[in-house]
């Protein structure tokens, strides 16, 4: 069975960066297990798995564009220190939901100097070239219940 649309995939992968770093990886845990054609994996990888079977191996190179987008410096942003609740520690790395017009997003606090907090709204991967080493563990059919819900259920799947 070929990887197509409606197909529930369970992938093994590593990500690492163009400096060779590791950013992420499945390995000890169970694979990554997705519904095919649905937006839930970032474009490139979803291009690039389209028509494979599994058992097969791939290495994918995937521009920013067609993973978490170019690196936006409108989504960086200096808020004074007063904005937040003074009872909360606040410390670089943290991150928070806000609301934007364009819905929730999750920032990361990236400097504190002063009163001023620096907040970037950009996903973490986001302007990076992301090299994916992918093995097909698994191919099948969706059940009915996961096409209503646009996402595979089960081991490395959404849980409910
Ligand atoms: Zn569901």
């Amino acid at each position: 069975m070929k990887i197509a649309k409606d197909c529930v995939v369970s992938i093994h992968y590593t990500l690492t960066g163009d400096d060779g770093e590791i950013m992420d990886s499945s390995d000890g845990q169970d694979p990554l297990t997705f519904l095919q054609g649905h937006g839930n994996l970032i474009p490139g990888l979803e291009k690039a798995l389209e028509g494979k079977t599994k058992g097969e191996a791939l290495k994918v190179t995937i521009a920013p564009e067609d993973g978490y987008g170019p690196y936006r410096d409108e989504l960086v942003q200096e808020i004074p220190k007063s904005n937040f609740d003074p009872g909360q520690p606040l410390a670089v790395g943290d991150q928070f939901q806000v609301e934007t017009e364009v819905g929730p997003l999750v920032v990361t606090v990236t400097e504190i100097k002063g009163d001023n907090v620096s907040i970037d709204g950009n996903h973490p991967m986001a302007g990076k070239t992301l090299n994916f080493d992918v093995k097909i563990e698994e191919v099948k059919e969706a059940t009915e219940e996961e096409l209503a819900h646009g996402h595979a259920h089960g081991p490395g799947g959404h849980d409910h």
